[in-house]
């Protein structure tokens, strides 16, 4: 497998980093995840405007510009077995003596893109759904950013396999302590690796778009297929007694697409089965994504 790594393109097992790297000592970086679907890359202006935004949040300017971007994406795609791929995008500060403060001068950006096979989840993911646990959301108060140091994230997400569920609920308390336990109040952000839809009385709701969660690329795309195809919506800050209480409850994200939760903390969601609006969206995401490919 050919990555690349600063200018280069490499085997993978020829890519190395140095131990200074700003990424590996502080976890002072940003990531991208784009799908690609029949070696196209999915909504890419989408994913470049928000890496932009996660490294103005952290300071860093674009090392590369759109054009030098695009001729990675090609050539990795290119390189790579299976029609549907995901890219991997991933800038740290770069190498420096190990100190907190931004190098002066600033050092060149670590740089590294690789092109994975995007697997299909197996049929029963959509037909029987999956089982989700709840946990207090103890990050920090920039979870807009979608930063390397995912150490939390990794954590809350243990928690669900270790609970054989596949995702994390996360439960923001009022008071931002984090040591609310998940069912005694505060409200949904999302998921550890996901975006969180509640649906109650054919409703969609979903948390609003703040520092608080990342902001999904593929949130966005359900919001428009909700609003193209007369799906009521609201977005708005959701108690946890909601989340208990819905008649579905969907994930989201680029590599997952749109999974129905039918299972919260081992109490049945709904009729624990997936539910009349995931039976609705997920056709119409998957019409959704061939039509992308299509009009390109
Ligand atoms: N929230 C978090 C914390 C995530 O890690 C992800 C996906 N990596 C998402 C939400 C979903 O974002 P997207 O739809 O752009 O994949």
């Amino acid at each position: 497998m050919t990555i690349y790594l600063n200018g280069q393109y490499l085997p993978l097992e020829e890519a190395k980093v140095s131990v200074l790297d700003r990424g590996f000592i502080f976890g002072d970086g940003v990531y991208e995840v784009i799908p690609v679907y029949s070696r196209r890359a999915f909504r890419p202006v989408a994913h470049m405007q928000r890496l932009q935004h996660s490294l103005d949040g952290i300071r860093l300017a674009n090392p590369l510009g759109m054009d030098e971007w695009t001729a990675i994406f090609e050539r990795l795609i290119a390189g790579c077995d299976s029609e549907d791929q995901y890219l991997y995008l991933h800038i740290t500060r770069g190498v420096a003596p190990r100190d907190h403060p931004f190098p002066v001068p600033p050092v060149t950006p670590t740089v590294f893109v690789m092109a994975n096979p995007l697997g299909q989840p197996p049929a029963s993911v959509f037909e029987r759904g999956v089982a989700a646990i709840t946990a207090p959301d103890y990050r920090w108060l920039r979870c807009d950013i979608k930063a390397i140091s995912l150490l939390p994230n990794v954590l809350l997400r243990q928690m669900a396999v270790d609970a054989d569920a596949s995702e994390t609920v996360l439960i923001r308390a009022e008071s931002l302590t984090g040591d609310t336990p998940a069912t005694e109040g505060g409200f949904l952000t999302e998921g550890s690796a996901s975006n969180i839809f509640v649906v109650n009385n054919e409703t969609l709701l979903a948390p609003p778009k703040d520092h608080l969660m990342l902001p999904g690329i593929t949130y966005d795309v359900i919001l428009e297929i909700a609003a193209a195809n007369g799906i009521r919506c609201e977005i708005r800050k959701i108690p946890v007694a909601e989340v208990f209480a819905a008649d579905e409850l969907l994930l989201t994200s680029s590599t997952r697409e749109v999974q129905a939760i039918t299972h919260l903390d081992g109490k049945p969601i709904g009729s624990a089965v997936p539910g009349p609006m995931f039976k609705k969206i997920h056709p119409l995401y998957q019409a959704f994504k061939r039509n992308v490919m299509r009009a390109k």
